[in-house]
């Protein structure tokens, strides 16, 4: 195979890790056509120097910005520059190690269209963190599968480390917020095939980190605009709406058969309930998942029973959370009720994008 291959990687602060990195890589790549591309946010220490020193024996070429930080958008940039058919990224600090570009050129070699290294499936792991780091970073991955369907085919989609063909993003307008790359190539660019390969995530050698409790934020804000994006949005809102409209038909059922045919409105109101899962399962079908649903008659009922189960499921959270804050907290009960409202339609979205609509 000949086709190019660059290697962009953002820096900033990192002068002690520059060499050995660069090193490393050309252990990798040094049979291939391939360039090591340094994205610079103008850092202090010297980085951009030492690296431009390297470019008569190794090919390495460097884009220093000025105004802007950020890893995201670095490699937005670096692509721009990059010359490659193939581009890989990876982060400055060695703890990628750049071995795993065999790997990953491997699989690309092999037809698929990104291959992603990967802390999350079988073999891969992440050395020195403690419990807080896992559970924010499986956190975060669970709330993209949550909110962004098309990441569930990928176990580590907020990988800093991955390679693609060129041809991925070449009609795709990417403009992410913060640090996590990946996510954006995976919603914006097309992609058949992607597979991962395990590696290990290793303590920082040199350096230090520039992760902050902003990257959290700004890892919400590009979710949020993802699903702005992608339409993710307009459907939590399309659900929300036919979860409205099952109130009507609940309330509605509740005072016309307990006023019009005389039935006792305990039963009203459970033939009320049931009509309004029903109606909320066809509205939802069509209207909010219409791009997730199988027509078969055995797939819809079976979409409906699991839609019924939590349906009910939610009415019990509804109900104990309006138990449990105007009981033991002692919160005046329509305030209660607003907040098991607000917990069951999230368990009701949650569960049903997941599970339901998937
Ligand atoms: N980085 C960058 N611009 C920034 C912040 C970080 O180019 O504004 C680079 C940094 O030099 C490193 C990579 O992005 O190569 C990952 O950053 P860091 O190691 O601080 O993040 P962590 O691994 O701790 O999540
Ligand atoms: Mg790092």
């Amino acid at each position: 195979m000949n086709r190019t291959i660059s290697i962009v990687i953002p820096t900033y602060n990192e002068r002690d890790n520059i060499l050995p990195l660069v090193e490393r890589i050309h252990q990798v790549l040094s049979d291939y056509d391939y360039e090591i591309l340094f994205i610079d946010d103008n850092s202090s220490d010297g980085t951009a120097e030492l690296a431009a020193n390297l470019s008569p024996q190794y090919p390495v070429n460097i884009v220093v910005r000025n105004n802007k930080r950020g890893l995201a958008s670095a490699v937005v940039d670096g692509l721009r520059y990059a010359r490659g058919e193939i581009i890989g990224v990876m982060d400055a600090d060695l703890q990628h190690p750049p071995e795993i570009l065999s790997d990953l050129l491997a699989e690309i070699q092999n037809g698929t269209d990104i291959v992603i290294a990967s802390r999350y499936v079988k073999g891969g792991a992440c050395q020195g963190w403690g419990l807080t780091r896992r559970i924010i970073s499986k956190g975060a991955i669970a709330l993209a599968h949550l909110l962004l369907p098309p990441t569930r085919r990928v176990k580590d989609p907020v990988s800093g480390c991955f390679m693609f063909n060129r041809q991925v993003v070449a009609g795709a307008q990417l403009t992410p917020i913060g640090y996590k790359i990946l996510l954006e190539v995976l919603m914006e660019g097309e992609s058949g095939s992607i597979a991962e390969v395990p590696y290990t995530f290793r303590p920082r050698s040199s350096g230090r980190s520039k992760l902050s409790a902003w990257q959290q934020i700004d890892y919400l804000k590009h979710i949020y605009s993802l699903m702005r994006r992608k339409g993710e949005l307009l459907r939590f809102v399309k659900f929300c709406l036919v979860g409205l409209s099952g109130v009507l038909v609940n309330m509605g059922l509740l005072w016309l058969l307990t006023e019009m045919a005389g039935f006792p409105y305990l039963l009203s109101a459970a033939i009320g309930i049931e009509t309004s899962i029903i109606s909320n399962f066809i509205l939802n079908d069509f209207f909010t998942f219409p791009d997730r649903r199988s027509p078969t008659v055995r797939s819809t009922l079976n979409r409906l029973s699991k839609f019924n189960l939590v349906s009910v499921t939610a009415l019990a959270i509804n109900m104990g959370t309006l138990w449990l804050l105007t009981e033991v907290f002692g919160v005046y009960y329509l305030i209660s009720n607003l907040f098991g409202i607000a917990l069951a339609a999230l368990w009701n979205y949650g569960v049903n994008s997941y599970w339901t609509w998937y």
